[in-house]
């Protein structure tokens, strides 16, 4: 018996989205950001994590590439420099035009923007879910460049998203991670696989830190080498070892 899957139409998020026409509502959120930040240290800012919110971990964290990353943001806040904000405010407005697009050009799903999706201490909200007779998860990143490491963990974000709805009974047969310029169809059997990998990646985010960075090759290109408490530790260690 052949199943026929009706799939919507999907595209890049550039596509359908005019960024340059966007401009003026992503000063307003960029704007918006700017006044819940806090300055912390030389360039570095932050948006205090709400202390109530603590105790939820979200699968969007899983999206960082460094776990230290994770339990930073957990712990802090979401630090970052007025270009981490004003990315963030452009993935918002772009993310929320996207969905309205979405929506207008499917009319034959039943489409979810903010489904809040929970199990135990995780809560997570995918950014469409799409169903007919079965389901679809679509990730939305307003990145223009993809390599392996951010792809990585975008998938493990994608795997977490694709548990949450298995356990809400969902029957998700396709996923795809849409960039502004990208559309990928991210095998159902990559996610199933990559579901443990995740789970056990986000419960890192409540723990502690690390004493030591555990991928040192990431901190070359990382802006939070300024507070990062591993990374200090391990500049110290290597300047005792320089000074013995
Ligand atoms: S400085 Fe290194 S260890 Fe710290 S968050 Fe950045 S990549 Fe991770």
């Amino acid at each position: 018996m052949i199943i026929h899957v009706s799939t919507p139409v999907i595209k890049p998020i550039s596509h359908v989205v005019d960024t340059k026409a966007l401009k003026s509502e992503v000063e307003y959120e960029y704007a918006q950001l700017l006044a819940k930040a806090r300055k912390l240290k030389g360039s570095l800012m932050v948006i205090p994590s709400d202390p109530s919110n603590q105790r939820l971990i979200s699968p969007s964290l899983l999206a960082l590439t460094c776990p230290v990353a994770m339990v930073m943001k957990v712990k802090v806040g979401l630090i970052g420099t007025r270009e981490t904000l004003r990315r963030i405010a452009e993935g918002t407005v772009y993310h929320r035009h996207y969905e309205q697009w979405f929506r207008s050009v499917n009319k034959d799903f039943d489409v979810y923007t903010e489904m809040a999706l929970s199990s135990n201490d995780t809560v997570g909200v995918p950014d469409i879910v799409y169903c007919k007779d079965t389901c679809g998860l679509i990730e939305l990143k307003a990145v223009w460049r993809l390599d392996d490491e951010h792809r990585g963990a975008y998938v493990r974000q994608m795997a977490m998203y694709y548990d949450l709805l298995r356990q809400s009974n969902m029957n998700v047969t396709e996923a795809w991670l849409v960039t502004m310029n990208t559309v990928e169809l991210v095998g159902i059997r990559e996610l199933t696989g990559r579901v443990n990998e995740a789970r056990e990646y986000l419960k890192m985010a409540s723990g502690n830190y690390p004493d030591v960075p555990p991928n040192p090759r990431l901190c070359v290109n990382c802006i939070l080498t300024p507070v990062c408490p591993p990374y200090r530790n391990l500049s110290n260690r290597l300047l005792g070892l320089g000074g013995g």
